[in-house]
């Protein structure tokens, strides 16, 4: 088994044997002539023969592959005309007195160096297209039809750097992954396997006794594999078939309502920790996100976020959604999430200690600065606030006054803020058992099962021992989540869950039949929350 890293430029499993694909031996000889205007003619006709050949390459991948991509054979035929390339070809020919196949060999290599050192990358990615229109005249001058590739199975590509004119004329069918030595991250190539939803690397150096081996592409992680040993092919084949799954279901999803089959609508939205998973969260296709940790830009920070970077953070997501909700909570650390410039003090019961919204409570100097952050955003799409750790109704009063200062405070800047959905975790007993008189207060709640367990069971979410007699299913904890619906609802309050037990598949009914309105799952469980709505039927 060899393992050789690469850069990913597309995730995803390949399976397969290897494939190496051989460029067409293009040796060019440099042959003197005595009649130099006779090779120009030659190469005028190669000229114009490579750019309909370009044009029909064209037409074939507007069909297969859309206009974006075909638009690189167009690109192709300019650069022929291009007067620098024209005129470097007929200088060699007639100051060196060489045949046409050597003139545009040598001007392909020097135009192709002059972009491979440029900063630009774009101008970079070029290289490879002049080097491909050069090799592309040379074929025709020599009587060639041009490089071809003739796989007979499903396999996996592997190249110096596939020429855009080399995979359009690939039979996509026949092509599992793309691996190469070079390339870039905008190369055709790249573009080309993203189209096509396989993975591929880049930056790999591959031996050619590679070739018929069998091997994996492990695009998320950037490495291939060849022949893997039995355990790794199985681990391989699972995550394979998972990714299968969840693209047959994206396919099969996308865009669609949650709906059961008796006609019940719910919503399922994601959650994160920061502005990158965002790219999850659309990928996944989730409706909202349900709830963004905002204490990670705490936790990445080494001193307090200002409240421009938060402001920068929430408006970004807020934007990228367009328009979709985004729940925000407020800071929630201590506990299992320290953080050092906070400085402090030694607690023997930390979970049960000064934690959450009771910092905020006591500094409420850092509370309004997220809070101004927050409001500021919300100007830019749909947010939401909701705040942890809440066990009385006295805390909410307290906190709706807070915000009403702020909110007063931008308006007397002339700082322009949307409307701002206000909510609760819930996820103490006694928010739960006070959950009738706090849905008065509040828009809506959001459940969250991981405290909400620990608590009602009194089992440390942190402690391994625990874990045989942590059970999320206990029938306490499934009575708490019934009744904050129950009772949120009498309130006028909408209720989501929010904490893992979310996206347990099997609970899905459970909490559907408890009326439960929005589960918020992490990205990667969004389709399969989806799919497990829409096979469940309420009216039986
Ligand atoms: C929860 O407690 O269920 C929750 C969603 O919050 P966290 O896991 O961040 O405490
Ligand atoms: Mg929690």
């Amino acid at each position: 088994m060899t393992e050789i890293s690469g850069k990913s430029v597309f995730g995803g499993i390949a399976i397969g044997p290897v494939s190496i694909y051989q460029k067409s031996d293009n040796v060019v000889k440099r042959e003197k002539t005595d009649d130099p205007e006779a090779e120009l003619t030659r190469f005028e006709t190669a000229r114009e023969t490579a750019k309909q050949q370009l044009q029909k390459l064209y037409d074939k991948a507007l069909t297969e592959v859309g206009e974006a991509n075909a638009m690189v054979f167009e690109v192709h035929q300019m650069m022929l005309d291009d007067l620098d390339y024209i005129e470097s070809v007929q200088n060699i020919v007639r100051t060196q007195l060489v045949n046409a196949e050597f003139a545009v060999a040598t001007t392909g290599d020097n135009f192709s160096e002059m972009f491979a050192s440029m900063d630009d990358e774009y101008m970079q990615g070029r290289a490879a297209d002049v080097k491909d229109i050069s090799n592309r005249v040379v074929n025709v001058l020599q009587g060639g039809e041009g490089p071809g590739f003739h796989a007979t199975e499903p396999s996996i590509l592997l190249a110096d750097d596939l020429a855009p004119s080399e995979t359009v004329q690939l039979d996509k069918s026949l092509v599992l992954s793309f691996v190469t030595r070079h390339g870039s991250t905008n190369s055709h190539t790249s573009i080309l396997a993203r189209t096509m939803n396989i993975p591929a690397l880049i930056g790999v150096d591959y031996s050619d006794d590679f070739a018929g081996k069998m091997a994996i592409v492990d695009g998320f992680e950037g490495k291939i594999i060849i022949e893997p040993d039995a355990d790794t092919l199985a681990k391989y084949k699972g995550l394979q078939e998972k990714e299968e799954e969840k693209k047959r279901l994206l396919l099969e999803l996308k865009g669609k309502e949650n709906v059961t089959i008796d006609g019940t609508k719910i919503n399922v939205y994601a959650n994160i920790g920061g502005v990158s998973d965002v790219a999850d969260v659309l990928k996944n296709d989730a409706g909202g996100i349900g709830l963004f940790r905002s204490e990670f830009l705490y936790l990445e920070s080494s001193d307090y976020p200002t409240e421009e970077e938060q402001f920068k953070a929430y408006k970004t997501v807020a934007e990228n959604m367009a328009g979709k909700k985004v729940i925000i909570r407020t800071l929630d650390i201590g506990a299992d999430k320290q953080v050092d410039y906070f400085n402090m003090e030694h607690e023997d019961n930390p979970a049960l200690g000064y934690r959450a919204i009771r910092i905020c409570l006591d500094r409420i100097d850092i509370f309004k600065t997220q809070l101004r952050a927050l409001y500021r955003a919300s100007y830019y799409g749909t947010i939401s606030i909701m705040f942890p750790m809440i066990i009385s109704v006295d805390e909410v009063r307290k906190i709706k006054e807070i915000v009403e200062e702020v909110k007063a405070s931008l308006t007397a800047q002339g700082v322009p803020y949307g409307e701002v959905e206000l909510g609760i975790m819930v996820e103490t007993p006694a928010a739960v058992f006070m959950s009738r008189e706090l849905a008065d207060e509040v828009d809506f709640f959001s459940i969250g099962t991981n405290d909400l367990t620990q608590y009602t069971l009194a089992i440390d979410r942190q402690n391994p021992k625990l874990d045989n007699i942590n059970d999320p299913h206990h029938p306490a904890v499934l009575r708490a989540i019934e009744m904050t619906i129950k009772n949120g609802h009498e309130g006028g309050a909408w209720v989501g869950i929010c904490g893992e037990l979310g996206a347990d598949t099997s609970l899905t009914e459970t909490f559907l039949r408890m009326g439960v309105d929005e589960l918020s799952v992490s990205p990667s469980r969004v389709l399969s929350v989806r799919d497990a709505i829409r096979k469940c039927d309420l009216s039986k």
